[in-house]
């Protein structure tokens, strides 16, 4: 029987996060293996063939206040800063997003935005984020004006379709992370640290699985090998249900699919990314090029449908997160805590809507925890 002393499943950045610190700061050896053909999980990007760095799930831009984070991340990467203004189609034009007061003058006619800029800054202050469905409760008509606005012109649809649900059924908190702003930053993240790495995110995780005590195995899940080796910790970055066998019942989680299309035309769009929050089929529209400002004759674009999960079709990208699915999440976290060594981690094991920051975050957090 074949040993290790830390498997570590999945080479998404939770899993390399582990393993990198178990092998540097502990000189343990650890195996990392993942099902897919490649490492870096959902943050996998690779060269197309057109000289364009392709993100193959979907737009991924690392954003942070946390300079531990990003000094940690920062000795593995050098990084190509980047701000994410992104579009949204509305009513046949592309606005600006998130929906600020810049956003107000695109949609409104001067006297109408003058009129409720004033009530906003005048309610909230300027430079303040407001969940849109806070902003639809407002008893106010002018405020309730604009809540209702954003809520029908950029949320409704768009929500309905990623998540195939009604916006009421789905955590406030999904939709709040896109928050109205009364200000004048058409950034979509506000965060102190907003990057790419310079080399792309599969580099970055390269390079922090290159240590001789790592090995990595791909295209191997864990199902396929656990009889076969033996280890004194497990680290399991997998869907939580899959690895209990589903025996609560299975976790809901919501899928994409990515079209990837090479467009003959330098650019397809001004922006990184464009939303469509209408009855188109789908959500995003990603422009690969934009990220590293890669300059080509041609250009890449990925087109986002999201989809039902179906277990060996697609992938859990999103876990759903209400109160049914958390009290379902903590049944399976009761069984986990009986497995001594074991530790379920990242945005599977944990069914948490992570951004990488927090991904990161909590693995380093786990590290310092059995350290
Ligand atoms: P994953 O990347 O999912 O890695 C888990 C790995 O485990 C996978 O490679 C999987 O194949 C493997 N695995 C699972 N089960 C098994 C098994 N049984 N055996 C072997 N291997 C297994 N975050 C940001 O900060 N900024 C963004 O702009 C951003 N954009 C995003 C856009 C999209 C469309 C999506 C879906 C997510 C986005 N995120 C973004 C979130 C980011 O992708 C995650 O926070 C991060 O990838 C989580 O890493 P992870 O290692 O926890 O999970
Ligand atoms: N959202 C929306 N319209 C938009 C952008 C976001 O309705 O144009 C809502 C939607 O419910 C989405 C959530 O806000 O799922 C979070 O958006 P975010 O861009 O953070 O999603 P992610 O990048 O994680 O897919």
């Amino acid at each position: 029987m074949e040993k290790v002393k830390n498997l570590v499943v999945g080479a998404g950045i939770s899993g390399a996060v582990l393993a990198e610190r178990l092998a540097s700061q502990l000189q343990e050896n650890v195996l990392v293996i993942d099902r897919r053909e490649h490492i870096a999980g959902n943050i996998y990007d690779s060269k197309h063939s057109s000289g364009i760095t392709v993100h193959r799930y979907g737009p991924h831009i690392f954003h942070t206040n946390s300079k531990e984070i990003w000094d940690y991340l920062s000795t593995f990467t050098s990084w190509h800063y980047f701000f994410l203004k992104p579009m949204a189609w509305v009513d046949n034009q592309r606005v600006t997003l998130p929906f600020n007061l810049n956003t107000l003058r695109q949609v409104f006619p001067p006297y109408l935005a003058d009129r409720l800029e004033k009530k906003l800054v005048d309610a909230y202050g300027y430079n303040v984020k407001v969940p849109v469905m806070e902003l639809r409760q407002q008893p106010d008509e002018d405020l309730h004006f604009v809540g209702q606005y954003v809520y029908e012109k950029i949320f409704e649809q768009y929500t309905r379709k990623q998540w195939g649900i009604p916006p009421e059924e789905i955590d406030p908190a999904v939709m709040a992370r896109v928050p109205v702003l009364v200000g004048k930053d058409d950034g979509y993240f506000q965060d102190k640290y907003q990057a790419i790495p310079a080399q792309g995110y599969t580099r970055l995780i390269e390079n922090m699985l290159h240590n001789p005590l790592i090995s990595v195995r791909l295209k191997t899940p864990f199902a396929k090998i656990k009889d076969t080796i033996e280890y004194q910790r497990l680290f399991y970055t997998g869907p939580i249900d899959e690895f209990f066998d589903y025996q609560f019942g299975p976790l809901p989680y919501r899928s994409l699919r990515f079209d990837i299309e090479q467009k003959n035309t330098e650019y397809y769009q001004p922006t990184a990314v464009t939303n469509y929050p209408n009855n188109f089929d789908f959500t995003r529209i990603c422009e690969h090029k934009h990220f590293l400002d890669e300059k080509t004759p041609t250009t890449v674009i990925s087109v986002e449908f999201p989809q039902a999960f179906k277990r060996g079709e697609n992938e859990p990208y999103y876990p759903i997160s209400n109160p049914q699915t958390a009290a379902l999440y903590q049944r399976y976290v009761q069984e986990a805590v009986k497995l001594p060594n074991t530790y379920f981690f990242g945005r599977l094991g944990a069914y948490k809507y992570y951004n990488m920051d927090q991904a990161i975050s909590a693995a380093l957090d786990l590290f310092k925890q059995i350290q």
